[in-house]
């Protein structure tokens, strides 16, 4: 006689990978010693390790190490990274909204780094999973090439596509779901056609970049999507946006690998902006993008996280994420018969470059 446990499925959890280091809790306001508040702030990852600990998924750990110059300089100017190592060891702010505390330049290069080792991970044929997550701190997508803002010191995501770039890749899609426009990331790779940026955000709004029609120049015309989004768009809304929009030009761009700006301040909770996405937003999200990568990049999608600053939106918006990335699920999200018109704007904009039906 069969036995009922023997005849039931396999329960496996699938893996993933995480970068993670306790290194990035040292950037904080004022130093460790004397921490003062700012949105910014080392809780942020303790929401969002509570969302990835508490997911279906058996975690591999990659560990973190400083990214080396060589990784850089592909994105930032040597003169600004001698401008953070200046500022090494030291309390001061780079922007009105840019603190440095004594250990943070440590912390943004092992973010950076981190980014890279997860790229290895997920290009390495033989190395195991396909889906990766990052949790970072600083943040990245606003850091330019010469300049630290809003609160972001080496742009992680730009340094990890770029690392991608190197090692032989043609086609990197990195989607930023971030609330904010990534204006660092979309300044990198403004002429390259190698780098898809498609950014999803509330528009107008900080950092002011982000409008329609910014599309790329020369050779990367085309390869810059913006959808600005009015305050006050939710679930049916960044559906219709990636419906219209970020997937099918996705699907035409075959991405050899997805990051994901992967920020949870667009979350209904969060106190710096005025979107309203449900956690399940970010789960059909992420398996939308999931499948894209599924269909030309070998299920290689990396998770980095941008920005997020109410911790239950965080945490739930991870969580939902890491279900849609990895697990490939999602519950079903509002919908709308009638795309708005800044959607119907953006998709008319990007059917200029690509096949898709405005
Ligand atoms: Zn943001």
């Amino acid at each position: 006689m069969r036995s009922i446990v023997t005849s039931l499925p396999m329960l496996t959890p699938p893996e993933a990978w995480l970068v993670d280091d306790a290194a990035f809790d040292a950037h904080v306001l004022g130093g460790p010693d004397h921490p003062a508040y700012h949105p910014e702030r080392p809780e942020r990852l303790t929401a969002a390790r509570a969302a990835v600990h508490g997911s279906k998924v058996a975690w591999q750990r990659v560990p973190a190490k400083p990214a080396e110059s060589n990784d850089l300089v592909r994105v930032h100017s040597p003169r600004y990274l001698e401008s953070l190592e200046a500022v090494r060891g030291e309390s001061t702010y780079l922007d009105a909204d840019t603190y440095v505390a004594p250990r943070s330049v440590e912390a943004a290069l092992l973010a950076a780094g981190g980014t890279t080792a997860l790229v290895d991970r997920l290009l390495d044929p033989t190395s195991g999973p396909s889906q990766g997550v990052a949790l970072l701190r600083p943040p990245g997508h606003h850091a330019r090439s010469e300049q630290a803002m809003g609160f972001c010191l080496l742009n992680n995501v730009a340094v990890g596509a770029a690392h991608a770039i190197a090692r032989g890749l043609s086609r990197v899609l990195v989607v930023d779901w971030d609330v904010h426009h990534g204006n660092g990331t979309q300044e990198m790779f403004w002429k390259s056609p190698n780098v898809l940026y498609m950014s999803l955000h509330q528009y107008p709004f900080y950092p002011g970049t982000g409008a329609a029609n910014e599309t790329g120049e020369g050779d990367g015309k085309g390869f810059t999507v913006n959808v600005p989004l009015s305050a006050g768009a939710g679930d049916d809304v960044y559906r219709s946006a990636f419906e219209r929009a970020i997937l099918p030009v996705a699907h035409e761009f075959a991405p050899e690998l997805v990051l994901i700006s992967a920020g949870f301040d667009a979350s209904a909770r969060d106190p710096l902006a005025q979107m309203r996405l449900s956690a399940p937003a970010f789960a059909w999200m992420g398996r939308a993008l999931r499948r894209i990568a599924d269909e030309s990049a070998q299920g290689r999608v990396g998770v980095i996280l941008e920005g997020g600053y109410d911790l239950v939106g965080l945490e739930g918006g991870l969580s939902a994420a890491i279900r849609g990335v990895v697990l490939g699920e999602a519950d079903e999200i509002s919908t709308s018969k009638e795309a708005p018109e800044e959607v119907k704007r953006a998709a008319k904009v990007a059917g200029r470059t690509w096949k898709i039906g405005g």
